[in-house]
């Protein structure tokens, strides 16, 4: 069931004496095609919530539109959504076993929806399979790992059938191991599935390397809304460039002077023949695999220390001209073994280096090439 966001404000009147009014999410347009899995990523405050209960139907917009396929929801009750639901905290009933749990939803149907007992039993263990938690429906909550219960609220949400599953912050309570064991699990119960999921949460490795569909968000006002590699290598803004990326993106200022972009009083790349080039400063984005190291490159480093990650090396270098600012580079393990420690020059990927505008973040989009080229 492909979701349509048309539109989307809500406004929160404000409370206290100044009663400045909180525009929580402010005029969301997107689309989340069928069958796939979108992350609403970005940082504490940035609407996620809000935008996931007005789409569940807890919530009502101040303005605008949401429809599922053809069809407007904006004013229809969360039960009448077909939506499944699974908050951070599980809120598993104690007192009821794991297939009480799950069987709950299901006794709420009524007229000619009502399910026979067997139908219902059948369900119940259609959902369990699909957690991996079918050897548990006899135990009570307080018998599970977190993880476990985990999976029962999901298999909860998911024995109504729903046409939308949407996760609010679902594996923030676990801790790190089954946090990653989890977020593989929810992927591969929403690729069986093909149920169209949303998914909140503020961590970026999360929303990366789940997601079909990456929604970043800052302070209720839609950033970029791409595939995880787009957000990535095609960042919309400086924000979005510095959320996305483990080790985040080395931030410098820069120059743009004499068709050469400038760093620390070098100049480091060439803008290309053709385009035409705003001279002034820049505020320049490098991800940390943008580096060559070179014998005589153009930007001169210390290293400060490695970190050995396996088939990669992460280095933190200090740039000399610079002074302050430290750099995180990936490096092959082929490359660290060339390094004999002390002074290090680096050359730069032309592809792996972003131009913003100093004041408002703003992609500046210009080809750039390496010095040598002529
Ligand atoms: P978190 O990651 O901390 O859960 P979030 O991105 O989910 O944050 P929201 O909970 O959607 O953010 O909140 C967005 C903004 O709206 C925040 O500034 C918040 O304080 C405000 N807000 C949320 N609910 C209300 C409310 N009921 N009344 C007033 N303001 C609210």
């Amino acid at each position: 069931m492909e979701i349509v966001l048309d539109h989307l404000t809500k406004k929160f009147p404000g409370r206290g004496k100044n009663r400045q009014e909180v525009i929580a999410v402010n005029d969301f347009t997107f689309t989340i095609p069928d069958g796939k899995l979108a992350a609403l990523l970005g940082p504490s405050g940035c609407g996620k919530s809000t935008t996931l209960n007005m789409i569940c139907g807890l919530l009502a917009p101040t303005s605008g539109e949401i429809f599922f396929g053809d069809n407007n929801v904006t004013a229809l009750p969360p039960e009448e959504r077909g939506v499944g639901m699974v908050f951070q905290n599980y809120a598993l009933y104690p007192h009821m076993t794991v297939e009480q749990n799950i069987r709950f939803p299901l006794e709420n149907f009524r007229g000619k929806d009502r399910l026979s007992k067997e139908a219902m039993k059948e369900r119940v263990l259609e959902a369990a399979k699909l957690v991996h938690i079918e050897e548990l429906l006899e135990r009570k909550p307080s018998e599970l790992s977190g993880g476990q219960q985990q999976r029962v609220a999901i298999a909860r949400s998911l024995v109504k059938l729903p046409k939308v599953l949407l996760l609010d912050e679902p594996l923030s309570n676990l801790d790190a191991r089954l946090r990653l064991a989890t977020r593989e699990e929810i992927r591969r119960i929403q690729q069986e599935t093909r149920i169209t999921t949303v998914f909140v949460t503020h961590d970026q490795d999360e929303a990366m390397s789940i997601s079909d569909l990456i929604v970043v968000m800052k302070e209720g006002v839609l950033q970029q809304v791409d595939s995880p590699q787009k957000v990535y290598d095609d960042p919309a803004n400086q924000f979005v460039a510095q959320f996305l990326g483990t080790p985040p993106i080395n931030m410098f200022d820069g120059e743009l002077k004499d068709g050469q972009l400038w760093i620390a009083g070098e100049p480091v790349l060439r803008v290309a023949e053709g385009e035409s080039v705003p001279e002034g400063p820049v505020s320049v984005g490098i991800r940390p695999e943008g580096f060559i190291l070179l014998e005589g490159g153009a930007m001169h480093n210390e290293m400060v220390r490695p970190e050995i990650t396996g088939r990669d090396v992460s280095v933190i270098f200090r740039n000399k001209a610079a002074k302050t600012d430290v750099v995180r580079s990936i490096i092959s393990a082929e490359d660290w073994n060339h390094i004999s420690g002390g002074e290090v020059h680096f050359d730069l990927k032309p592809a792996k280096v972003y131009l913003f505008a100093p004041e408002s973040g703003e992609r500046i989009r210009l080809k750039l090439e390496p010095l040598a080229q002529s």
